[in-house]
């Protein structure tokens, strides 16, 4: 079946005007497949995992934990036990940020991010330090959005405690080199979090030949439903590191006294989980695996090259994010238009962009600017929306200026 027609979505009109889904890096739309999996959920097998006694139960349970050994063969790696569920990525950075840092981080040690990272691989490691009285510390990146690994160098010190950085920027695009950044802090014996957000629907990733510590990604960025996400921790920190939250399915004995933590990765899942979620997360995979990573990326990259020249025609526009390695995002100034005005009217011809700082204030503030357009693709883009994307941009450059 050709890949398009499987997203029942993209098959509508928005104000009379065929919709084109440029907004995959805000969330990718679903197969029918995932619909239909979460629907089968919902209709056959829908019960509490681990903890019944009954058929619908131990089904459940055995859907859930076959998708956490998918997940452990999609990311490579070495143990199912290191796949931890959590609701997104935001919620895998903030688990990894609390309970490490009450393990690892104290008085006037530091982290490091990037300067290109979203608000949520930020604000949790900025919380950590007030709480635990570290400081932050930033890798810059160049105009063209490449990180600059020689400053990283310098950043490092035997207050270092972690580095977190993005695999992809959600903004710039760039593919940053986690390889070299994880050599350059395992060097200093420090580890690395990679926020894999906008780097798992588009490249095959490997946690063991990337050598990180943590990779931490959103079912809803890759064809998966909202409310599941995945993180992953080296077996060696998620033994040592304290719970996240505590309740139901993550303890072994309770007592007033005192109370002992079930074993990986149950200690960090507790409550119970969004399951219907988790299994639409596998059907994503599978879709995954059967369009094949390699068609996925590239057909992302022919339309990237071929929007990114068609923009380039235009005699007042600006790019933000031209690092040699990118993947299907472009951001955009179009003359002195206010972003949102672009987005505002692109939006009336059927066009989905999205518009403003992209929850990356930082990476605003490095260029002097309010927020871009950004433009981004997924495996079910074509070549004739990218030209009514630009079409568009023509018909409302005059009105702009
Ligand atoms: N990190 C990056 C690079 C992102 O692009 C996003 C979402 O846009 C997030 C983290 C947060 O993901 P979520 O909102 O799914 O938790």
């Amino acid at each position: 079946m050709d890949i398009r027609s499987q997203f029942p979505l993209l098959n509508q009109t928005v104000y009379n005007k065929p919709l084109v889904y440029f907004d995959n890096a805000a969330t990718t739309q679903k197969p029918q497949s995932v619909v239909d999996a979460l629907c089968r959920y919902y209709t056959t097998l829908n019960s509490n995992i681990h903890r019944g006694a009954h058929y619908l139960a131990a089904q459940a349970t055995e859907a859930y934990e076959n998708t956490r050994k998918a997940v452990q063969r999609l990311i490579n790696a070495r143990q199912s036990n290191e796949i931890v569920f959590t609701r997104g990525t935001t919620e895998s950075i903030n688990l990894v940020a609390s309970s490490f840092a009450q393990r690892y981080i104290g008085e006037g040690d530091e982290v490091i991010v990037s300067a290109m990272e979203h608000h949520s691989n930020i604000v949790p490691w900025q919380l950590a330090c007030e709480r635990h009285g570290a400081h932050l510390r930033v890798i810059p990146f160049s105009d063209e959005g490449v990180l600059d690994l020689v400053a990283l160098e310098q950043l490092i010190n035997e207050r270092t405690r972690i580095v977190a950085v993005n695999h992809v920027s959600n903004t710039l695009g760039t593919i940053n080199p986690i390889a070299d950044i994880v050599r350059i802090a395992h060097s200093h014996q420090v580890p690395v979090l990679v926020d894999g957000a906008q780097a798992i629907s588009h490249m095959a990733v490997d946690v063991q030949a990337l050598d990180c510590d943590f990779y931490c990604f959103s079912g809803h960025k890759m064809y998966a439903p909202m409310g599941v996400g995945v993180m992953y921790g080296r077996e060696k920190w998620l033994e040592e590191m304290p719970p996240y939250q505590g309740g139901g399915e993550m303890i072994k004995d309770v007592t007033f006294e005192r109370t002992t933590y079930n074993e990986l990765p149950f200690k960090f899942e507790a409550g119970t989980p969004s399951v219907g979620d988790v299994l639409g997360l596998q059907a994503a995979i599978d879709f995954m695996q059967q369009t094949g990573i390699d068609t996925i990326a590239r057909q992302e990259q022919e339309l990237t090259d071929y929007a990114t020249r068609q923009l380039l025609e235009f005699d007042n526009i600006r790019i933000f994010g031209t690092a040699p390695h990118k993947t299907s995002v472009i951001s955009f100034l179009l003359g002195n238009a206010h972003p949102y005005d672009v987005g505002t009217l692109l939006d009336k011809l059927g066009i989905a962009v999205r518009t403003g700082h992209h929850c990356t204030q930082p990476i605003m503030d490095r260029y002097g600017i309010p927020g871009t357009v950004r433009a981004s693709f997924a495996v079910y883009n074509t070549r004739e929306e990218v030209d009514i994307l630009i079409a568009a941009l023509r018909r409302i450059a005059p009105m702009l200026d």
